[in-house]
């Protein structure tokens, strides 16, 4: 028996008179993430399907689906010939360790199969019924739909389950961003989320050599390759920030540790940005989880820079910010205990309303271009 994969699609479809190439890109995603793996792609009204695959493959491919935006849901489907014998055998097939309530849903594409959509499901659905006894219909709320799908290839689809996708927008329809990654929870899944709707992603990571180790840049990296799954890939950006913490360290009120770093690396991030033309920041600060990200915080940081900052979970819960981790698979690495930079020189009692007056005032003891100007010069760049 073959299986097929059928690959459904959500808000593309709003999208009009762009919906042509909204659909291009998704193929291309799809095409571009399946290279390695032999199969036949095929195009069918508001649909893809993946057919010919070897049977091993079958979860391979489920898995990189999964981890393709813009992908709504995913179906695994038993394709055979269009008689109503082999639907039915087959119908019977899947239905047989199920329990509960049932309804067929046929839909004729092929209008030239003899038999009407509506008396084709009551057909199988009475030989289901009378196979399984743990059976009953119910055509309004039923637990398991069956749906028959008889394609105008001779070849008819029959299946189940609906395996829910990661949603949003194909990737490289919503321009392209850079996050800001640093080795925690949040901003792996602050770059998931803007992923999802359609950005493409660059990251920009801030060490603190010697004082951060080897392990702690290996970290970033792994979970940098993680989002970059869900992106397309990813280039990470890693920026030496010990020369201007330390500098800070030195002629800032120790209070303002992080309020100053802050400003440092929103420029670095706004400068790496452009060059590499990207139209945003994205960061995964979320409203007073931590003082650094008092409203009075980010305004002292988003000052700094002149373009659009996104904060995805801005409004989350830490534990919500935890259940998207593990779902997206980040956490146990996000978790892992090796210091980040914002925890070098940590101040004791961190300013939590910070006044962008005092701010700027304090950060003249610094010599804010030359600093960052240094710390441009050797940026490491690894493609993901
Ligand atoms: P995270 O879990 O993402 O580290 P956090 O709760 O620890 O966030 P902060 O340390 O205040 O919060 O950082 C806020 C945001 O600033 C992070 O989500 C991230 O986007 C950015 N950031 C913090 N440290 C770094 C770093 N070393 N390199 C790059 N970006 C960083
Ligand atoms: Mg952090």
């Amino acid at each position: 028996m073959k299986k097929v994969l059928i690959i459904r699609w959500c808000e593309i479809h709003l999208k009009g008179k762009n919906r042509n190439y909204f659909e291009k890109l998704l193929e291309d995603n799809i095409r571009h993430s399946i290279k390695e793996i032999p199969c036949k792609f095929v195009k069918i009204q508001g649909r893809y399907l993946l057919r010919d695959f070897d049977e091993f493959n079958e979860d391979v491919l489920i898995q990189k689906l999964l981890k393709i935006s813009g992908i709504h849901t995913i179906s695994v489907a038993n394709s055979v010939p269009s008689t109503m014998e082999d639907i039915s055998n087959i119908a019977v097939e899947i239905c047989k360790y199920k329990k509960g309530t049932f309804k067929v849903e046929t839909n004729r594409a092929d209008k030239k199969f003899p038999i009407h959509s509506t008396d084709c499901s009551r057909e199988i659905g009475a030989k289901i019924l009378s196979s399984n006894h743990d059976l009953t219909v119910d055509v309004h709320h039923p637990e398991t739909i069956v749906n028959i799908d008889i394609r105008e290839s001779g070849r008819t689809l029959v299946f189940t389950d609906f395996i829910k996708g990661m949603g949003g927008m194909p990737t490289g329809s919503a321009g392209k961003g850079i996050l800001m990654l640093s080795g925690g929870i949040d901003s792996p899944v602050a770059g998931y989320m803007i992923a999802k709707r359609g950005m493409r992603l660059e990251a920009i990571h801030f060490h603190s050599y010697p004082y951060t180790g080897e392990l702690a840049k290996e970290k970033v990296i792994t979970l940098g390759k993680m989002i970059g799954e869900y992106s397309n890939g990813l280039t990470l950006h890693i920026v030496k920030f010990t020369e201007i913490q330390e500098a800070i360290h030195e002629k800032c009120p120790e209070e303002y540790m992080i309020t100053m770093m802050r400003r440092f690396m929103m420029r670095i991030a706004e400068i790496i940005a452009k060059n590499v033309g990207a139209q945003t920041i994205i960061t995964g600060e979320s409203l007073g989880q931590v003082a650094s990200q008092t409203i009075e915080s980010i305004t002292s940081s988003n000052s700094v820079v002149k373009m659009p900052v996104l904060r995805p979970l801005i409004a989350f819960d830490k534990l919500d910010i935890i259940e998207i981790s593990e779902k997206i698979g980040t956490f146990e690495t996000s978790i892992l205990p090796y210091e980040d930079c914002c925890t070098v020189f940590l101040p004791k009692y961190p300013i939590i309303k910070p006044k962008l007056e005092n701010v700027e005032k304090i950060e003249k003891a610094l010599d804010v271009d030359v600093l960052i100007a240094k710390a441009l010069e050797n940026v490491e760049t690894i493609k993901l």
